[in-house]
C-alpha cells in the first residue's frame, strides 16, 4: 500500500496529485454503489448486483489500469470502505499499486472539527485496514467552522502520517480560494476539488470554477461523470433508472438527444459506447472521472474511455448540448461547487 499507480497498459499518463509524491490513474472508480441500498439497490431493488459482483468490477478495473478509488465514511453507512478493506486485503498481488481517497462528512453539528476529524479518520483505516489514506476529502461545504479551522484539522493528520494529501467536494470558487490559502499557510497544497461535472452538469466550467482549481493548481474529481446511469445508453423515458438518484436527474427525454449524439461520436471511434464518450469528454476537459461500477462489465467499458482522444470539434459538438445543471434547493444546499 502507497505506491504509485500507473495507467496499465494504456499509453495516456497518469496525473499527480498535489502534496505528494503519487500519480493516480487518469480515471477513477467510484465506490459509493458498494455496500448502498436507498440509491444504488444492493440487497434491495438490484438483484444482479452482490459482493461478487463488486469483485469482479474491482478486479477488472484494476487489471485495466484503474488503481484510483473513492469512498467516503458515509457511503453505505462505512459499508463501501470495510468493503474495500477486504478486497485489498485479499488482493496482495495489487494492493500496493492502489490509491484510496476517502472522505470526512463534517455535519454542522461536529463544531469540534479538529477531534471529529481525526476520529472519523481513524474509524475509516479501521473499516479500511489501512495505515494511511492517501487523499482525505471534507465531503461538502456543511461545516459551521471556518476555513482555518479545518485546514488546521487536516494540517494535523497530515503532520500525523494518517493522509498524504488533502481535498475537498462540492466547494464553489470562493470556497475553494479560502481553503486553499488557508492550508497554504501550513504550507500544504490542496490537492483536490470533487464536483458533479458531466454532460449533464456543466456548470462548474461555466461559472469559473473549473478556471480557479486550474490556477490554483487543484486538480478536479468529476463525480456522477455518466449521470449516475443516464448517460451509457441503457435507460431511457419508457425505463428510467431505478433508486434516488437526485444528482442531475432530468427527464430521460432531455438526455436521450445527448445519448444519441455520444452514440453518433462514438460510432466514429471504433464503436465506443456513449459512456466510453462521455467519460472521455470529461478527460478531455482535464478533470479526473470517477464513474460508479457494480460489476466488471461496466468496469471494462468504462476502461475502455481513456488512452484515446475526442477531436476538438466533437467536444465541441458535445458543449452544444451539454446542460447548465439542475438547480433546486437540495442541489443548491450541497452542491456549491
Ligand atoms: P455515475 O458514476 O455517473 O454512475 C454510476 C452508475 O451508472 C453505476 O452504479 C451503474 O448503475 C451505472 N453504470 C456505470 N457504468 C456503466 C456502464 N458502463 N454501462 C451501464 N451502466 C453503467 O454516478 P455516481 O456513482 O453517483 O458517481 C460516481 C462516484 O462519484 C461515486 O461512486 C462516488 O464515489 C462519487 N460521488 C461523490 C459525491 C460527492 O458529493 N462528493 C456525490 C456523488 C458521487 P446501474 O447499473 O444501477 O445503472
Amino acid at each position: 500500500m502507497g505506491g504509485a499507480s500507473s495507467a496499465g497498459s494504456s499509453s495516456e499518463k497518469g496525473v499527480r496529485l498535489p502534496g505528494c509524491d503519487l500519480e493516480i490513474s487518469p480515471m477513477g472508480l467510484g465506490t459509493w454503489a458498494w455496500g448502498d441500498r436507498s440509491t444504488w439497490g444492493m440487497n434491495g431493488y438490484d438483484r444482479s448486483y452482490d459482493r461478487e459482483t463488486i469483485r469482479e468490477a474491482y478486479q477488472r478495473s484494476v487489471e485495466k489500469g484503474v488503481t484510483f478509488l473513492d469512498t467516503a465514511e458515509g457511503y453505505g453507512g462505512g459499508e463501501s470502505e470495510r468493503i474495500i478493506g477486504g478486497l485489498l486485503e485479499n488482493d496482495p498481488v495489487h494492493r500496493d499499486r492502489i490509491v484510496i481517497a476517502t472522505k470526512f462528512m463534517p455535519f454542522p453539528w461536529k463544531l469540534a472539527v479538529w477531534s471529529e476529524l481525526r476520529k472519523s479518520l481513524r474509524a475509516s483505516l479501521a473499516r479500511l485496514g489501512l495505515p494511511l489514506v492517501h487523499l482525505y476529502q471534507i465531503h461538502g461545504p456543511a461545516s459551521l467552522r471556518s476555513p482555518a479551522a479545518l485546514a488546521d484539522a487536516l494540517a494535523a493528520v497530515r503532520e500525523a502520517g494518517l493522509v498524504l494529501a488533502v481535498g475537498v467536494s462540492n466547494y464553489s470558487e470562493r470556497e475553494v480560494r479560502a481553503i486553499h490559502a488557508a492550508l497554504a499557510s501550513h504550507g500544504i497544497p490542496l490537492a483536490t476539488n470533487q464536483i458533479e461535472y458531466s454532460l449533464l452538469r456543466t456548470m462548474p466550467e461555466k461559472s469559473g470554477l473549473i478556471a480557479a482549481c486550474r490556477e490554483l493548481g487543484v486538480k478536479v474529481l468529476a463525480y456522477s461523470p455518466i449521470g449516475q446511469g443516464r448517460l451509457t445508453g441503457k435507460y431511457s423515458a419508457s425505463r428510467p433508472p431505478r433508486g434516488r438518484r437526485t444528482f442531475s436527474d432530468f427527464p430521460m427525454t432531455e438526455v436521450e438527444p445527448i445519448v444519441e449524439e455520444l452514440r453518433r461520436i462514438g460510432d466514429r471511434h471504433g464503436g465506443k459506447t456513449p459512456s466510453q464518450v462521455a467519460l472521455n469528454w470529461v478527460i478531455a476537459k482535464g478533470a479526473i472521472p470517477i464513474p460508479g461500477a457494480k460489476n466488471a462489465d461496466q468496469a471494462e467499458e468504462n476502461a475502455g474511455a481513456f488512452g484515446w482522444r475526442l477531436s476538438d470539434d466533437e467536444v465541441r459538438a458535445l458543449d452544444r448540448l451539454g446542460k447548465y445543471g439542475r438547480r433546486g434547493l437540495v442541489h443548491r444546499l450541497w452542491q456549491h461547487g
